[in-house]
């Protein structure tokens, strides 16, 4: 008996169980990238009240074009990153998931390609899943970086519609240099592919990097999202959103359901961004530890990736499922992922990160942490 017998699912589905990272309840959770810093007491009345006064004309659709937000945005990024934008370059959605998933709707669909450099975030195949777009990968290289000359020839050969890069990318923690994300743009520009810049993690970017935002004039290909989910410690409001062209997401209404992003999130999303510095304010906090945190595995004689994002990847071990497993014992939840041997762990709280070291220092004189 199969699990879907009777129904008609779409044979392409049948074998996936749906995704997500385990949701266990342990005291130290360090495995989905999430800011570990609540809001204040202060913007939480500030949401609380905004979402009272949406409730009160609840009645009534939300404002299906939300510019209000959309300006709310485009400022919060000319403060970012200094770009100049119009509202009407903004789009958000429930989640920067959901932004990509109209870009595929969009961009993607049956006989078109997306393309992408592995490892990188398992979403993205489920996104061309989904919309029934075909699914390629290029490689990143041994360190993790992007070749630029690989990457235009994988654009060249496959001829994608839809590329899509992160940056930092999941779960490495790479950026990409901006020259590289540039010539990708060009070259797909020249072929007719829309690039999208996955910044899920931009804001914990190291100094000197650049965002894709400052591309933004000069390529009306390119689109480059971003999340309230990390830095933004809004994961739980689930808001993400992009910055193109007007042309590109113009494209982007045409796929959305009407009404897809609630009173209730506008109205949480408007909320937080005017907390937008307190709600920030842990972010250099995090890249300091996460810098000790990359110093201290590689103190122990381990591997661990330079990390432009809020988390670390970092091995390798003979059996990684094993480590994970020893860490979770302890009450530490981290994320097995990435390439074999590898584990990947979020930046916490200084308590949460002292945690997560005298669990792994404790394996690692066991038999269980074994590197390979
Ligand atoms: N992009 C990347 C690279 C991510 O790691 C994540 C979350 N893990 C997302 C997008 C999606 O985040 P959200 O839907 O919460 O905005």
């Amino acid at each position: 008996m199969g699990r879907f017998d009777g129904l008609p699912i779409r044979e392409e589905l049948k074998s996936f169980e749906p995704y997500g990272a385990p949701q266990l309840d342990v005291p130290i959770l360090l495995n989905v990238n999430e800011n570990p810093y609540p809001p204040s007491e202060d913007t939480v009345q500030d949401v609380a009240a905004s979402v009272a006064e949406a409730a009160r004309g609840m009645n009534r659709y939300p404002d299906r074009e939300f510019l209000g937000l959309r300006a709310d945005l485009a400022a919060y990024l000319a403060h970012e990153s200094g770009a100049q934008l119009e509202p009407e370059q903004l789009w958000a959605a429930n989640g920067s998931n959901e932004v990509m998933l109209h870009i595929l709707q969009a961009f993607g669909g049956p006989g078109r390609t997306a393309l992408s450099f592995a490892p990188t975030y398992s979403m993205y195949p489920e996104y061309a899943r989904d919309t029934n777009t075909a699914w390629v990968t290029g490689r990143r290289a041994e360190d993790f970086t992007l070749d630029r000359s690989k990457a235009i020839a994988a654009i060249s050969r496959h001829r994608p519609s839809v590329v899509l890069l992160a940056s930092p990318n999941n779960p490495t923690g790479t950026a990409l240099p901006i020259d590289v994300t540039e010539a990708i743009v060009a070259q797909a520009a020249a072929l007719g592919s829309v690039v999208v810049v996955d910044e899920a993690y931009a804001e914990f970017r190291r100094a000197g990097t650049p965002s894709a935002v400052s591309l933004l004039p000069s390529y009306p290909n390119l689109a480059v999202s971003r999340t309230m989910s990390k830095a933004f410690a809004m994961a739980g409001g689930r808001v993400g959103y992009l910055a193109a062209s007007k042309q590109f997401v113009d494209a982007l209404r045409i796929v959305r359901l009407p009404y897809h992003l609630s009173a209730v999130t506008q109205a949480t999303a408007r909320a937080a961004l005017r907390h937008a510095g307190e709600l920030l304010g842990r972010v250099e906090q995090l890249r300091i530890e996460r810098d000790e945190t990359v110093d201290w595995l590689r103190s122990l004689g381990l591997r661990a990736v330079d990390s432009d994002a809020n988390f670390v990847l970092f091995g390798t071990f003979a059996d990684r499922h094993a480590v994970w497993r020893a860490l979770l014992d302890d009450g530490v939840l981290i994320r097995e992922t990435g390439p074999d041997g590898w584990l990947r762990v979020s930046i916490g709280t200084g308590e949460e990160m002292a945690a997560f070291r005298a669990s792994l220092e404790r394996i690692l004189k066991t038999d269980t942490g074994r590197q390979s």
